[in-house]
C-alpha cells in the first residue's frame, strides 16, 4: 500500500485535524518536497504531535498535484521518540513575527487510514528509553532507597530531585530502576556556546533551555559512591559522564580521572563512557590512561564551516573533535559521534563527502543518528545557511555508508561493554 498521508493542521486550541484536500509534504533544508512512500512509518509509542503557532503547513493538492499552503489552521509536526531518526522535517511557511519554537525536533507528520504517520526509521533496537518501559512505582522506590543509601551525596540528590522528578530524564529514571546507563553530570561550565544548548540559554534569547545547568562541582568520592554499586549490580551497566544538565565534562577531567581510577580499583564491570564536545584530546588521553572505555563526541556537522557558527567554541578548534576520537581508538576504546540529524544539511552531498573522510580519519566505530532538537528556521538563520546544496536523502546516505563501511555501527545509544566486546546485534537491552 502506497502511503500518501493527508496533511495535519491544528485549530490553535490543541485539536488536530486532517485536511483531505492536501497530501503531507516534507522539508529538507529550506525546500518543501514530496515524500517517498517508504519514508513513512506509523507514529511510534512515545511520539508526540505539536501544533506550530504562526506557521502554515505546506501540502500537495490532491486534485492538481500543486504545492500550496493549508489556510485552515496552524502547521503540525511530530516529536519522535529516542531510537528513531527523522528523515524529513515538517514543511511549513512561517508568518512574520512567528515566535521561535522550543528545543524539540519537528519531524514531518500526516494522517492515513485512521493512523498518524511520521517520516522516520528505527535506527536502534535497544529499548532503554522506551516510554512503556518506565515503571513509576519502581522509580519512586528507587529514588527513596538511593536517597537514604547516600544521604550526603549531592549528585544523587541532583539526579533524584532535578533529573528524575523534574526533567523526567530517561537516563536518571533507568538509574533509579537499577538498570543500564547511569548518568554522571560533573561540570557547571562549558567551553562552547551552542545556539541550541539544552542546559543554558542566554537571557536575550526567547527560548528556554530544557534543563538547568548543574550548579556545583561534585567530588570524585560522590561519583564513586553511587557508580560502583551500579556497575556491580545493573544489567548491561554503563556510567556516562556528560549529560544534558551540565556543561562540558572535559573541563572536570582531573576529578573524572580520579573517579575512574578509583572505580576500576573496585570493579572491572561495565563501561565507563564520556559524552563530550571533544574539545580537549590531551584530557581524553589522560582519561584513557585511567580506564575510560568509550567516548561519544557531539556534533551538528563534520564540516568546520557548519560546526563553528553553531558551537561557537572557546579556546578549542573543530579539529580537536577528530583528535579526541583518534585518541580513544588508539587505546582500543569505543568511539561514537552523537550526530545531530538535520534533513537537508546532514544528507547534503558536501556533508556526506566530509563524513566519509571523517570516518576514515578517525577509525570511527559508531554513528548515533540523533534528531536535532531545534527550530529549523532559527537554526539555519543563526548559522547563516542560505543554500544547503543537493541532498541525497537520510535513508540513502545511511545505505551508502553501510555499504562502504560494513564495520561501522549505527544506533542511538552508547553501547554496553557486552555489546562492544560481544555481539553488537544481540547484546543489548531488549
Ligand atoms: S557543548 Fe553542551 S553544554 Fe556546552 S554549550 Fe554545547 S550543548 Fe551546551
Amino acid at each position: 500500500m502506497a502511503l500518501m498521508p493527508f496533511l495535519l493542521y491544528s485549530d490553535g486550541k490543541g485539536n488536530i485535524f486532517e485536511d483531505v484536500t492536501l497530501y503531507a509534504c516534507g522539508r529538507s533544508g529550506w525546500d518543501a518536497m514530496d515524500i517517498p512512500s517508504e519514508d513513512w512509518i506509523a507514529l511510534p509509542n512515545g511520539g508526540q504531535l505539536y501544533e506550530l503557532p504562526g506557521r502554515r503547513g505546506i501540502g500537495i493538492d490532491v486534485q492538481t498535484g500543486q504545492m500550496r499552503l493549508c489556510e485552515k489552521g496552524w502547521a503540525v509536526a511530530a516529536f519522535i521518540p529516542p531510537a528513531y531518526t527523522g528523515s524529513f522535517l515538517a514543511a511549513y511557511e512561517s508568518l512574520p513575527h512567528a515566535e521561535t519554537l522550543p528545543l524539540f525536533c519537528y519531524t514531518a507528520a500526516g494522517w492515513q487510514d485512521e493512523k498518524f504517520y511520521v517520516t522516520a526509521l528505527r535506527i536502534e533496537q535497544d529499548i532503554r528509553q522506551e516510554a512503556a518501559g518506565f515503571d513509576e512505582n519502581l522509580i519512586d522506590k528507587g529514588v527513596d532507597t538511593f536517597l537514604h543509601a547516600y544521604p550526603h551525596n549531592r549528585l544523587v540528590k541532583h539526579l533524584a530531585e532535578n533529573c528524575c522528578q523534574t526533567y523526567e530524564c530517561p537516563a536518571s529514571r533507568n538509574y533509579f530502576m537499577g538498570r543500564w546507563e547511569c548518568p554522571v553530570p560533573t561540570s557547571p561550565a562549558c567551553n562552547a556556546n551552542c545556539i541550541g544548548c539544552i542546559s543554558f540559554q542566554p537571557v536575550e534569547e526567547t527560548i528556554y533551555s530544557t534543563q538547568d545547568r548543574l550548579t556545583f562541582k561534585p567530588s570524585a568520592e560522590e561519583i564513586i559512591e553511587y557508580t560502583v554499586p551500579h556497575l556491580e549490580t545493573a544489567p548491561y551497566p554503563i556510567v556516562s559522564f556528560g549529560q544534558g544538565c551540565e556543561g562540558e565534562p572535559l573541563l572536570m577531567y582531573k576529578t573524572i580521572e580520579k573517579a575512574i581510577k578509583e572505580i576500576r580499583k573496585h570493579t572491572s564491570k561495565g563501561s565507563i563512557n564520556i559524552n563530550t564536545n571533544g574539545s580537549d584530546p590531551k584530557a581524553v588521553k589522560i582519561l584513557c590512561e585511567a580506564g575510560l572505555n568509550s567516548i561519544r563526541v557531539s556534533t551538528n556537522s563534520v564540516r568546520a564551516e557548519v560546526y563553528n557558527p553553531y558551537y561557537r567554541p572557546n579556546n578549542y578548534q573543530f579539529e580537536d573533535l577528530a583528535e579526541s576520537l583518534k585518541v580513544v581508538a588508539s587505546y582500543g576504546g569505543w568511539s561514537s559521534i552523537n550526530y545531530f540529524v538535520f534533513p537537508g544539511i546532514t544528507d547534503s552531498e558536501a556533508e556526506y563527502e566530509a563524513l566519509r573522510k571523517f570516518i576514515k580519519a578517525t577509525n570511527l566505530k559508531m554513528i548515533q543518528w540523533r534528531n536535532f532538537n531545534i527550530d529549523p528556521d532559527w537554526y539555519m538563520e543563526k548559522i547563516n545557511m542560505q543554500h544547503t546544496g543537493a541532498a541525497i536523502g537520510i535513508r540513502q546516505m545511511m545505505s551508502l555508508l553501510r555499504a562502504e563501511f560494513p564495520e561501522l555501527k549505527f544506533g542511538y545509544f552508547n553501547p554496553s561493554i557486552e555489546r562492544i566486546n560481544g555481539s553488537f546485534e544481540n547484546d543489548f537491552a531488549q
